[in-house]
């Protein structure tokens, strides 16, 4: 019997993840909108210097996770992280916040295990979806500048909610539950510097401030002597500034950064700004995934249920374990039969 053709759409880390886990057993099509992989796990470069300007971390505590983990983490494509970790505040004393649990990155950048898991995958990549069509038997999917790629057996997306929502047919059994998907927005602002003031700490914790963490780029395993910082905003701060132009939202977290420091920062060689419009889970799916046997349509990510308050948010993990279970549901399935 010829092996289902499955067209996962995102190459994420759930789209790799359910690729990874098909791919023996299925003719998969790995779709992706940008120019590399990795989705959220993503870091921007310039020049001679990077950022990893969405995940910050990972952090594994299923078995099924750390497992996944294992032979990257003995190749060295992941690494533990171990900053020295503070929480600030304006006008408190700083007092140090040790994590309990390891916490994971790829090295020498966040990209590094998506880039790992997609070299066996042959992604295709700059190809957005636009639209998802039905014709006879099979599906087909449309791209922005009007192509066509198909025919496949079985779709599985795996964007942020809002978005498969935009192109996933209405037949679709998991729309209503994608429907009440919210997420919450974030800056990150980019800095780099010729050098950086003296710190004694990695990573700060910032209360009661537009922003929500601080990161020495060269705190990080196999990124030093970067001279950067990476700041993230607190989401309710970011969703305010909905009108705010990015001129201003710069100058504010470059103020905001100062008053936090208590000392005026040296003119950055380079300051660039992003939003992130999906950066943390409000409210999630019930379920761990959406599966749609009638119609051979699948959705996981990290607005399942993995990602409920309960368990943190929207995390990789959460993201990993949400495709990991679509996966070995759709293996018991008669048509993906060994
Ligand atoms: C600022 C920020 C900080 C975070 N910090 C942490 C953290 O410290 N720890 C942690 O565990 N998690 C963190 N997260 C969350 C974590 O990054 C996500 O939960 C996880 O990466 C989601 O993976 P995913 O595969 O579900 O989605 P994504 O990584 O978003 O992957 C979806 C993919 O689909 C692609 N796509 C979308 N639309 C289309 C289309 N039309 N056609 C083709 N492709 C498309 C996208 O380009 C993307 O590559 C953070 C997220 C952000 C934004």
């Amino acid at each position: 019997m010829p092996l289902p053709r499955v067209a996962i759409i995102g190459a994420g880390i759930a789209g790799l993840t359910v690729a990874s886990a098909l791919r023996n057993r299925a003719e998969v099509s790995i779709i992706e909108k940008s120019r590399g992989v990795g989705g959220r796990l993503a870091t921007r470069r310039a020049g001679d210097v990077s950022f990893d300007h969405g995940a910050q971390f990972f952090t594994a505590r299923s078995k099924a996770f750390s497992n996944f983990l294992q032979p990257w983490l003995e190749t060295g494509v992941v690494q533990p992280w171990n900053p020295r970790v503070l929480t600030l505040e304006v006008g408190a004393k700083p007092y140090r916040r040790d994590w309990f649990e390891p916490h994971y990155v790829g090295a020498p950048s966040m990209t590094a295990l998506p880039k790992a898991l997609a070299a066996v995958l042959a992604p295709k990549l700059q190809w957005e979806v636009t639209s998802v069509e039905r014709m006879g038997d099979h599906w087909w999917l449309h791209s922005i500048d009007s192509k066509k790629t198909g025919p496949f057996d079985w779709i599985v997306a795996t964007a942020p909610a809002p978005q498969i929502l935009q192109w996933f047919p209405p037949q679709f059994s998991g729309m209503d539950a994608l429907q009440q998907v919210r997420y919450a927005p974030c800056f990150a602002l980019m800095l780099a510097y010729t050098q950086l003031p003296e710190l004694h700490w990695d990573v700060a914790r910032v209360k009661s401030s537009p922003i929500d963490w601080i990161v020495r780029g060269n705190s990080r395993p196999d990124q030093h002597g970067q001279q950067t910082m990476l700041l993230h905003s607190t989401h309710t701060w970011a969703h305010e500034q909905q009108n705010t132009n990015f001129d201003n939202i710069e100058l504010t977290l470059r103020q905001a950064l100062e008053d936090i420091l208590n000392q005026p920062m040296p003119a950055p060689l380079l300051s660039l700004l992003h939003r992130w419009s999906y950066a943390a889970t409000v409210q999630t799916t019930q379920l761990p995934f959406e599966l749609d046997a009638v119609n051979s349509l699948a959705a996981c990510g990290d607005w399942s249920a993995f990602s409920n308050a309960d368990n943190g948010g929207a995390r990789v993990e959460a993201a990993f374990s949400s495709a990991n279970a679509l996966a070995e549901q759709l293996l018991a399935l008669p048509e993906f039969a060994a």
